[in-house]
């Protein structure tokens, strides 16, 4: 297999095509032409992508802000330690995002790369936003510290992190196609148990504020890891070479350790908060990691979670779509319009 370093790409080359000749390591001039790409439908994703627009501080925090001090001792906790798993978890998004786009010699890929960039740090602004709407500078401080110190989380996040960096370090195509299957896990399953947990809070009709922004953050994160496994399955096919058993043990591979560290990280995070049974949580992550390897165009590991075995989030991830009112604000809020790739529904 191949170690060849890829450059970054050229800004403008005019004597190459505008229509890209590959996703990385390509020809194209840098000029972009919506209507004429080498992947036509992705701009269906670029549309609904930016149709999601959305920024922290419409959400309203007012009752949030009154009701965290009346939340139990245990939700307290799970709260700050989430807010903290997922800024953890989020911020190096954004960079990743640009680092793809640097590499990427298909100016489609990079615009759409800028969007999910933006994105990533209006969440990463959001986790700022809600934490000083309830606690002290000190707290948050603490809840943003949990990264560097917890070592549970440290633990679940020790193969991205590596993964990460190794690509920053060594820019292959293997290391590009190893940091998109970290990419799909971190956007179609390592925010899950999270934002589950703030749905839970909701149903019980507390922080309703934190839950519909989790449920913004929720949405985008959905499109950004319908675009990566499509990415991840392109890249695939236009690098057959890389498309071998040793490379495919290794994407299940980490698949596996990634479900085992997020229902651990879950177990140890969401043990006494009421209302979430931890087995039922336990099916979710690999009903989600399942979801993610049918979108990347690999078989399911876990036969038996192939429906979503908790029932309850349904009722509030089901609403993604342009059709329904938004269940935490009731009212209409302006959704992109859905086409036939819309998946919500099915989440
Ligand atoms: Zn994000
Ligand atoms: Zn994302």
């Amino acid at each position: 297999m191949s170690t060849v370093m890829l450059k970054k790409a050229k800004t403008l080359e005019p004597l190459n095509p505008n229509k890209s000749t590959a996703l990385f390591g390509g020809k194209s001039s840098g000029i972009l032409n919506w209507n004429d790409i080498a992947y036509p439908h992705w701009y269906k994703m670029y549309k609904r992508l930016i149709g999601n627009f959305w920024q922290a501080d419409e959400v309203n925090m007012a009752s949030d802000v009154k009701q965290f001090s009346t939340l139990t001792e245990a939700e307290k906790d799970a709260y700050l330690k989430i807010i903290g798993l997922l800024s953890t978890l989020d911020a190096p998004q954004t960079r990743t995002a640009l680092l793809l786009s640097l590499y990427a010699t298909d100016p489609s890929v990079q615009s759409i790369m800028a969007v999910i960039a933006q994105q990533e740090a209006v969440h990463n602004e959001s986790y700022s936003y809600v934490l000083s709407s309830v606690v002290s500078l000190d707290e948050q401080n603490e809840s943003f510290q949990l990264g560097r110190t917890d070592p549970v989380l440290m633990k679940r996040n020790e193969h991205v992190t590596n993964h990460y960096n190794l690509f920053v370090e060594e820019p292959t195509i293997e290391n590009i196609l190893k940091t998109m299957v970290y990419t799909a896990l971190l956007e179609g399953m390592f925010f899950y148990s999270g934002f589950a947990f703030f749905y839970n809070l909701a149903r019980h009709n507390k922080m309703v504020g934190t839950s519909t922004m989790v449920s913004y953050i929720n949405r985008d994160e959905l499109e950004h890891g319908r675009f990566i496994a499509e990415l991840f399955r392109a890249t695939l096919g236009e690098n057959p070479e890389h498309n071998t058993e040793e490379f495919m043990d290794w994407v299940y591979q980490a698949f596996e350790t990634s479900v085992e560290n997020e229902i651990e990280w879950s177990r140890y995070v969401l043990a006494e908060v009421e209302g979430i049974d931890l087995d039922e949580m336990a099916g979710y992550v690999k009903y989600r990691a399942n979801k993610m390897l049918r979108m990347m165009g690999l078989s399911e590991l876990y036969p038996e979670f192939v429906d979503n075995p908790m029932r309850w989030i349904r009722a509030y991830v089901d609403n993604f779509d342009g059709t329904k009112t938004d269940f935490f604000e009731q009212k209409s809020r302006q959704y992109t319009k859905t086409s036939d790739l819309n998946g919500f529904d099915d989440l």
